[in-house]
């Protein structure tokens, strides 16, 4: 391009605002579709482990505490999740969608990438045994 052509562009621009977009101090809504965080619903689980089978990137582990109660905890690792939808597609029972409104995961450390879902209470369960049996390791090895 002839430097004389680039002055137009040059001045033309120099009247129009700029296209790009200020986030995230501005920020448009998310498309309708969008495949954001992964949401587990315990609810109607029967604890068949398809979607875990079938997730191509090792990213959900489901924890049974009892399986004739239907107790079960979902550990969702974020930083491993490819947002693909399979286990969507692949529960029969409708518990896994992906939210378009959680999208933001970025974080500054590695832990909060692993999300657990479930009762409160089985959850507060599983964390304190899993602290339980972090303690008696160090214990064990010092
Ligand atoms: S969206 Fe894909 S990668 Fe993420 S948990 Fe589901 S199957 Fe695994
Ligand atoms: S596929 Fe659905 S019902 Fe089966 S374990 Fe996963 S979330 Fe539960």
């Amino acid at each position: 391009m002839a430097i004389g052509a680039m002055f137009g562009d040059i001045f033309k621009s120099l009247f129009k605002r700029p296209v790009t977009e200020l986030y995230p101090f501005q920020r448009k809504p998310a498309p309708e579709h969008l495949r954001g965080k992964l949401i587990w619903d315990p609810g109607k689980c029967s604890g068949c482990q398809l979607c875990i089978k079938d997730c191509p990137a090792n990213a959900i582990e489901l924890i049974v505490l009892d399986k004739v109660a239907k107790k079960f905890v979902m550990r969702y690792h974020e930083d491993r999740c490819t947002f693909c939808a399979q286990c969507v597609q692949s529960c029969r029972f409708g518990c896994l969608q992906m939210s378009s409104q959680e999208w933001e995961l970025a974080q500054l450390e590695r832990k909060p990438f692993e999300v657990y879902y479930g009762k409160d209470e089985d959850v507060q369960f599983l964390l304190e045994r899993a602290a339980r049996a972090e303690t008696g390791d160090a214990e064990c090895g010092a």
